[in-house]
């Protein structure tokens, strides 16, 4: 008899609230880890994302096997997965940390229904954010809408005991089993490849200093967590619990990853259309040789240039600039922000749908909090603010300053009167 932990977007054993709960619990955990089909299919053969899933796991098992127990991996279509694990043992409970993307919480229902149909409890933990969906909500019981009064009312709730550790790592309550599952890369049709990853610690003097080193992209001035977060390899709880004392700006940053997973989960709608409507009424282009040339990092505008091409060759893009590529996408090539959502979704090792969605609707002004639509970053001042010795666009744009280097596909002046137009009349005609 068993308790299973179901791993997903937390990968680590230490301060892992579902896991300590289930550690917690009457029956020995074995943990779980599923690599999900319906994802992998669509990903191709070279993917550092599901390369860091696999080292990570990889590293988990070794410490499960520490503990005399293991980690049981399967690839394939979750609830057939699930279908055979239940057939393979005596599964009493089953725990796992809640995942907000409307696909997951599809999943996760599915996966209810079945166990519930065999009795098993599905029980559910807080583990990714420090406050969730219903937790900070305005006077009259409404989700938040506006960043501001969020953050204020978040730092208004948050209590140190909001910050402290679950202590999973020190359990051993594991179930005592060997030799389990644990698909190759190659075998789930990936290639292996040597790939830098951002480091998981994190610098005080770094973190001290982010307010005025986080918009300068040619240096290391922010924090690169992101993928660390994103798959639950550092603890949010952690890394706040210092954030807090050390910069007040940084903390604000970590408020806006919960903000938009709170977006996320009360507006689901807003994972595939805009939040605002009406913005959906906005006649894009179809021009594809502008896209294609925004993708390759081709538009003749260095910044954007820059960022796009950093983006393909690292999977990383700095916010500065990932802002200033989503406005000239959505607004200088009036093109559909999802198509920038999806193409953002591909390459970024940090991929959050909740952020992605969140961060390409405020640049395209459709978005919770976003920008307004009249304001039209200028890519050209954007490059003599934060780059303004080219240090940035030297290092991706190896061409720029020679006849190699295109011409701007659109002209700015053109192009923003154009977007004020098309924008306008959608907004008007609602
Ligand atoms: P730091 O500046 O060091 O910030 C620390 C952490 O705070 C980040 O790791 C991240 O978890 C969080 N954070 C910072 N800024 C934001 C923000 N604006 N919104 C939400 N969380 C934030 N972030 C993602 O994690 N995944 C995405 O898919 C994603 N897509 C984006 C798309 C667009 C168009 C824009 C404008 C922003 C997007 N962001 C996304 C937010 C932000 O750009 C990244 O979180 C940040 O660049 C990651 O680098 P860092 O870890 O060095 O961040």
């Amino acid at each position: 008899e068993l308790a299973i932990f179901w791993m997903r977007r937390d990968l680590r054993l230490e301060d892992n609230h579902g896991l300590a709960k289930a550690l917690e619990g009457d029956y020995p955990v074995l943990v779980l880890f599923i690599f999900d089909r319906a994802i992998l299919d669509q990903l191709p053969p070279r993917d550092a994302r599901v390369q860091f899933i696999w080292q990570e796991l990889k590293q988990i098992k070794e410490q499960l096997q520490a503990k005399g127990s293991d980690l049981l991996v399967k690839y394939g279509e979750v609830t057939e997965i699930w279908k055979e694990i239940l057939k393979s043992y005596s599964i009493k409970a089953v725990y796992a940390n809640r995942d907000y993307e409307p696909p997951a919480r599809e999943r996760d229902k599915k996966i209810y229904e079945t166990l519930k149909a065999q009795e098993i409890p599905f029980k559910g933990f807080k583990d990714q954010v420090l406050f969730e969906k219903g937790e900070v909500l305005k006077d009259n019981g409404e989700p938040y809408v506006v960043y501001t009064p969020y953050m204020r009312k978040y730092k208004h709730l948050l209590k140190d005991s909001h910050l402290e550790p679950y202590a999973s790592a020190d359990s051993n309550h594991y179930a005592q089993l060997k030799g389990l599952d644990f698909p190759d890369l190659e075998s789930m049709g990936f290639e292996a490849f040597d790939f830098e990853y951002p480091n998981r610690d994190w610098r005080k003097s770094l973190i001290e200093n982010y307010h005025e080193t986080r918009d300068i992209p040619s240096i290391r001035g922010t924090s690169r967590l992101s993928i660390h977060l994103r798959f639950g390899t550092i603890s949010i709880r952690a890394l706040a619990k210092e954030a807090k004392q050390w910069n007040d700006k940084y903390f604000n940053e970590l408020i806006w990853r919960d903000f938009y997973q709170q977006v996320l989960y009360h507006f689901p709608h807003s994972f595939k259309d805009s939040f605002r409507k009406e913005y959906d009424q906005i006649k894009w282009e179809h021009n594809e040789a502008h896209f294609k040339a925004w993708c390759e990092g081709k538009t003749g505008y260095p910044l954007v240039d820059a960022g796009m091409r950093e983006l393909n060759a690292t999977g990383f893009m700095h916010n500065r600039v990932r802002m200033v590529v989503a406005s000239f996408l959505s607004k200088h090539l009036l093109l559909d922000w999802r198509l920038g959502e999806t193409y953002f979704a591909e390459k970024l090792l940090d991929y959050d749908a909740a952020s992605n969605v969140g961060g390409w609707q405020w640049a395209a002004g459709c978005g919770v909090d976003a920008v307004p639509y009249f304001r039209v970053f200028n890519p050209a001042l954007q490059l003599k603010k934060f780059d303004p010795e080219l240090k940035y666009v030297k290092k991706w744009v190896e061409e720029y300053g020679t006849d190699a280097y295109p011409q701007p596909i659109v002209d700015h002046k053109n192009a923003r009167e154009r977007a004020l137009d098309r924008y306008k009349s959608a907004l008007k005609s609602d």
